[in-house]
Formats: structure tokens, C-alpha cells, sequence
């Protein structure tokens, strides 16, 4: 793994491609620039950022020092794409976030977040960093580290739903909370917006979570509400139990047609995945 004179390449070739990542000449197909933020979150305040690299010998820390060269203002203002996903206006009831935390360092694994409340951590990997550099591209790199970095901050702001079962890989909770952090990263651009794209997983249902859910939920906005995201996250505080049904009901009315099911059948249907489907009996 240490290769000095691989490393000191990759620093200069990141170096001499920073330049450029800003305003790309030529986009790698998946390249989506960062969402504008609207004025009204311009100055929101999403906390104080606490930045550290905790492994600086790591080559993937110094790969993202040459390439992120500004962390406390990138984080700031993917906090705010974020947030005006999940949000209607700071006067929404938004989680109030004192400290993110933001560790890079050695680990295995790509990114998770921790503590809870007002003090959030969350960790990125160096490992990571590395292996979405290996081909020297700033931009696919920058691409990866918001796109990861959507998904944790989602958690950060988003509504917890109340009895619905707890973080445990297979409850209605669980697929609300990974499902939206996904669904927020199709939003912002850092998976691709098309639904033929590899970066969307085939069949599954809406209990799948992740990228399964996520784009269902991208869908549902592009179809039938523009502000389903954020109408989906706020059933978390006006949908109590919450139940998947009872969330789109609430957003889309109550209506057979609007149940969790027939919308995922029509959402199959209309991306052509028909095929595929995997039938569930699960709500
Ligand atoms: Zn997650």
C-alpha cells in the first residue's frame, strides 16, 4: 500500500485537476454540478463544523486535503442542498444540529454517522477516498465524496418516524430513514437521475431501503408531487404510528390508487421493471 512515488503522483496529478474541478470542460457522463441553493438558505446556519483528519499518513487523507482544500465551507454548503431538500423554509421544524463533526480517516467501509441530537458525527474513509481516485479524476472523486456526504447529512436532518420499529435492516423505520437519505442524494444529482442507469437497483419493493426506496421516492416527486420528498419527511411528525400507507395517504390522499403498493406497481410499470418485481405482502 505504500508507494511513495504512486503517492506523490496522485498529489500532483490532484493538485493540477483541482483547478479545473470547479468548471469542467469536459463532464464524465455521471457529472451533475452541485445543486444551486436557493436564497433562503443561503446564511442558514447548519451548525459548526468540527473538521478533522485523524490519519494524515493515509494516502486517501491526502488525496482529499489537495482536492477539498476548503472542508468547513463544502460541508456547510452540501448541509444546505441538504436541508432545502428535506425542507420547505428555515422556519420548518428542522432538527437544530450545535456540532457535525466530520472525521476522515482510516477505516473499512465508505461512511456512517453517529452520535444523535445536537452533536453529530460522522466518519469518511480513507480507504474510500482512495479507491474513488483511482483513476486520477477530480471530478468523479468530488462526485462520490458529496454524494456519500448527501446521504450521512440526510440522517443528520431528517424526522424520525414514531412506532414504526427501530433501526434494525428490515422495519418501516429503517426503510424510511435509509430510503430518504437516498432518495435526497438522487435529488441533489450524486446518483444518476435516470431511471436506466446502473445506479438504480431492479426490483426490490419500497422495503428495500437505500437506493431501492430512494429512487421510489425520486419517482413519486417527478410524478406526482414536486415536494414528495419534503412532504415525505414531514409525515414523520403528522403521520403517528406512521405506516407506509397511511404516509402516502396522507400526502397524496386517501384513495386505493394512492397505496404503497399500487403506487410501486405503477412506478414499476411506468420505469418498465415489471419484470423484475419482487411481489411483497409487507406494508
Ligand atoms: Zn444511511
Amino acid at each position: 500500500m505504500k508507494n511513495m512515488k504512486f503517492l506523490a503522483s496522485t498529489i500532483i496529478a490532484a493538485t493540477a485537476l483541482s483547478a479545473m474541478a470547479a468548471i469542467p470542460t469536459e463532464s464524465p457522463n455521471n457529472y451533475h454540478a452541485p445543486i444551486a441553493i436557493e436564497r433562503q438558505w443561503r446564511n442558514y446556519h447548519p451548525g459548526k463544523i468540527d473538521f478533522k483528519i485523524t490519519t494524515p499518513e493515509a494516502e486517501g487523507a491526502k488525496i482529499y486535503s489537495a482536492i477539498i482544500t476548503d472542508p468547513e465551507t463544502y460541508i456547510t454548503e452540501n448541509a444546505r442542498r441538504v436541508i432545502q431538500t428535506l425542507y420547505f423554509s428555515p422556519a420548518d421544524s428542522i432538527p437544530d444540529i450545535n456540532v457535525i463533526h466530520y472525521v476522515v480517516r482510516d477505516f473499512d467501509g465508505i461512511s456512517y454517522k453517529s452520535g444523535g441530537g445536537d452533536n453529530v458525527r460522522i466518519d469518511y474513509s480513507t480507504n474510500w477516498i482512495e479507491k474513488s481516485f483511482n483513476d486520477n479524476d477530480t471530478i468523479k472523486l468530488d462526485y462520490e465524496t458529496r454524494g456519500v456526504i448527501y446521504h450521512e447529512l440526510t440522517h443528520a436532518f431528517q424526522l424520525s418516524p414514531k412506532g414504526c420499529g427501530s433501526y434494525d435492516g428490515k422495519s418501516p423505520y429503517w426503510s424510511f430513514i435509509e430510503g430518504t437519505a437516498d432518495a435526497v442524494r438522487v435529488a441533489c444529482g450524486c446518483f444518476q437521475q435516470d431511471f436506466a442507469s446502473k445506479d438504480r437497483p431492479r426490483g426490490g419493493n419500497w422495503m428495500s431501503g437505500y437506493r431501492t426506496t430512494g429512487y421510489f421516492l425520486y419517482w413519486l416527486s417527478l410524478n406526482k408531487d414536486k415536494d414528495f420528498i419534503r412532504k415525505f419527511n414531514r409525515t414523520a411528525l403528522e403521520v403517528i404510528p406512521w405506516s407506509w400507507d397511511e404516509a402516502m395517504y396522507h400526502i397524496l390522499g386517501r384513495d386505493e390508487a394512492n397505496s404503497v403498493a399500487n403506487l410501486w406497481d405503477e412506478y414499476m410499470a411506468a420505469i418498465g421493471d415489471e419484470n423484475d418485481k419482487q411481489k411483497s405482502t409487507k406494508k
